[in-house]
């Protein structure tokens, strides 16, 4: 095999203390993981301490600052290990970036540290029962209640992480006349009243990962907390 030249003597370093921490705090739990269909909230917290979740976030939001591979080189050795169950690259690799380029100071400040301690779990609501990778057909829908909040209606399926999830992106129509352009990205937070769990659906391999419904009975999420860039949220 020809030795590959992408990965620096750090990376390196990096995925044998990554190794480490997969033997000792997920590998022994990880079927049990599988049977129930989700991971412990603790082992996030173990990851974040140990400076696994959010590597590439600006240290100032309490990443490290580091290239893009140190993420790669877990989800290779999270793929080895068959630790499937992990949902940490879509958590720090998807849904930390958005916050970092759409969000507010505000948000940024709020939430990013929090991920990166694995105190807060993030997750990404897109697809839709019968929508699938349709966004322009999204049912899910935002509306200003003239008192400074949205009001979020609608349902999602598909959601990694989305059982654990502490705060989920949700894509809604805030202007359906208007199409791309009036599809916004509403964060809403566990324990907001009217947001839901469904089920955990259960799938062919990804077993331990917490893949879910979502529903949301009219929501009530601060404009403030709305993370789509403030021209797109105040044109709707
Ligand atoms: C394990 C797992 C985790 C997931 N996690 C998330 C998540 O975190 N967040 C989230 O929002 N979603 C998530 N999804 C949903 C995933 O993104 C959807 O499965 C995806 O959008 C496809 O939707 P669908 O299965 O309904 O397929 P469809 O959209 O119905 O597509 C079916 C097939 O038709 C093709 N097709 C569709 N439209 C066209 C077109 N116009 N022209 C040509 N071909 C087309 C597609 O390529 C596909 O092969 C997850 C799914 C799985 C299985």
């Amino acid at each position: 095999m020809i030795p590959r030249k992408l990965f620096s003597p750090e990376h390196e370093e990096f995925r044998a203390s990554f190794r480490r921490f997969l033997e000792k705090e997920v590998i022994p739990h990880h079927e049990a993981w599988e049977e129930r269909g989700y991971v412990d909230r603790e082992v996030w917290q173990k990851a974040g301490a140990h400076g696994f979740l959010c590597p590439s976030m600006p240290e100032q939001y309490g990443g490290a600052g580091a290239d893009r591979l140190y993420s790669m080189v877990m989800m290779e050795e999270t793929a080895k290990a068959r630790t499937t169950g992990l949902g940490f690259s879509l958590h720090s690799e998807i849904v930390a970036p958005y916050i970092l380029k759409y969000g507010s100071e505000e948000q940024k400040a709020n939430y990013l540290p929090r991920m990166a301690r694995g105190e807060i779990i993030g997750a990404i609501a897109m697809s839709e029962p019968g929508v699938g990778s349709d966004l322009q057909s999204v049912k899910t829908s935002a509306v200003k209640d003239g008192e400074g909040c949205y009001r979020v209606n609608g349902a999602k399926t598909f959601i990694t992480n989305g059982w654990n999830a502490d705060l989920v992106i949700t894509v809604a129509k805030t202007n359906p006349a208007l199409g791309a352009k009036g599809t916004s990205l509403i964060l809403v937070e566990r324990g907001m009243p009217g947001f839901e769990r469904g089920k955990r659906l259960k799938k062919l391999g990804l077993k331990a990962q917490d893949t879910s419904e979502l529903f949301f009975d009219n929501v009530k999420v601060p404009e403030a907390t709305c993370s789509a860039p403030r021209a797109r949220a105040s044109s709707t």
